[in-house]
């Protein structure tokens, strides 16, 4: 494996994703639900709030990596889920550029994408 590669890691199984096998998922119409809930918060909590108040107001949908093999969620709406193939962000270049591409997402902010970068690389 060359040195700008990323390893990723089943959630499920713990096993090593091979290009072809998994992707990173996370469940887009939850998402949009925490943004939705989240944004109401915010406007129900105009005045000062402690981060303690903060961080438990405001919902984080899970991104996960899975072999496609192990995802539970097989079988249901595809529609719900947005996913990126692990072959598609092999290296940290090509994490960048698909991370870029999630800037644009309103409902990413309602996900914990900057936590699972953290954790991932
Ligand atoms: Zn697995």
């Amino acid at each position: 494996m060359a040195a700008d590669e990323i390893e990723w890691v089943c959630a499920v199984c713990g096993q090593p994703v091979a290009d072809e096998h998994g992707y990173i998922t996370v469940n887009r119409a939850m998402a949009l639900q925490a943004e939705r809930e989240n944004q109401r918060w915010d406007e129900e909590h105009q005045q000062s709030v402690t981060i303690e108040e903060l961080s438990a107001g405001t919902k984080l949908i899970d991104w996960k990596v899975l072999h496609a093999e192990c995802d539970p969620k097989v079988g249901d709406d595809e529609e719900e889920s947005y996913t990126i193939a692990i072959a598609d962000v092999r290296t940290y270049r090509s994490l960048l550029f698909r991370s870029l591409d999630l800037v644009g997402k309103t409902w990413l902010k309602a996900t914990d994408w900057t936590s699972f970068l953290k954790r991932s690389v």
